[in-house]
């Protein structure tokens, strides 16, 4: 019931021409059992809107919490819709560790881009020393706390849990690492929102995923579909988005 859904989040890389490339291959793409949505740098939404012309959506990488005014360089979701971007990805592991957002800003942009219209993907996950010191869990229930405050409808709402440590690393989390904290990120909904939502409301895998490992990772009965960094940017892209069709 929760349809399997494939980003593709492109992070700080691209020119025209290397993006006309990849939008030759995702104008090919025709997977009906699969959302997908790729994630290109800001300047190149536009760019990259008027090109696609396949079921492949855009989501933004990022956007401010308010809808206008001085707030230099930010983004806000009104602009986003007014162009056609209908996604957006907040509290990315990138945003949280080297721009420094806070669980409160990134709950609050999570509210704000709701309330303008946009669906979220917000991003959560532990560090490796956390991992280490076994804190997994109280490290991504303390993300999702926020998220969820900023919540009403959830089926605006897509989870991406992406341990920091497996982020542009290769080191992938096993299938069985992966499918255990998203089976307790269900339980922690069922327990903190509702059993409908924790039923209905997709968690994706995030960190190292490729071409070769995307099929046993998408065995997981708790893993709905995967946000994709590197290789989002290659032709393997298309395998992924077919990893569980
Ligand atoms: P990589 O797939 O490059 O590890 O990046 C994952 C990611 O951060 C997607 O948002």
């Amino acid at each position: 019931e929760r349809k399997f859904f494939v980003g593709g989040n492109f992070k700080m890389n691209g020119t025209k021409a290397s993006l006309d490339d990849i939008i030759t291959n995702l104008n090919t793409v025709n997977c009906p059992v699969t959302d997908v949505v790729v994630a290109p740098p800001t300047l190149y939404l536009d760019y990259v809107i008027n090109k696609i012309t396949s079921q492949v959506q855009v989501a933004s990488q990022n956007c401010y919490k308010v809808s206008k005014g001085a707030y230099t360089g930010e983004v806000s979701p009104a602009m986003l819709t007014d162009i056609g971007v209908n996604w957006v990805v907040l509290g990315h592991s990138e945003r949280r560790h080297v721009f420094n957002e806070t669980n409160e800003l990134i709950g609050s942009k999570v509210k704000h881009a709701l309330e303008s219209g946009l669906s979220v993907i917000p991003c959560i996950g532990e560090k490796l020393d956390e991992r280490e010191a076994g804190v997994t869990e109280q490290v991504v229930f303390e993300q999702m706390k926020f998220i969820k405050d900023n919540v009403e409808d959830w089926t605006k709402v897509v989870i991406a849990y992406e341990p920091v440590w497996a982020i542009g690393t290769g080191k992938t989390a096993t299938p069985g690492q992966a499918q255990e904290i998203h089976e307790k990120l269900r339980k922690w909904l069922a327990d903190n929102v509702s059993e409908a939502v924790a039923k209905s409301t997709r968690i994706i895998y995030g960190g190292s995923v490729n071409g070769g490992n995307c099929k046993e990772l998408a065995k997981g009965k708790d893993i709905d579909g995967f946000l994709v960094g590197g290789a989002s940017l290659k032709p393997e892209f298309l395998d992924i988005i077919k990893a569980n069709a």
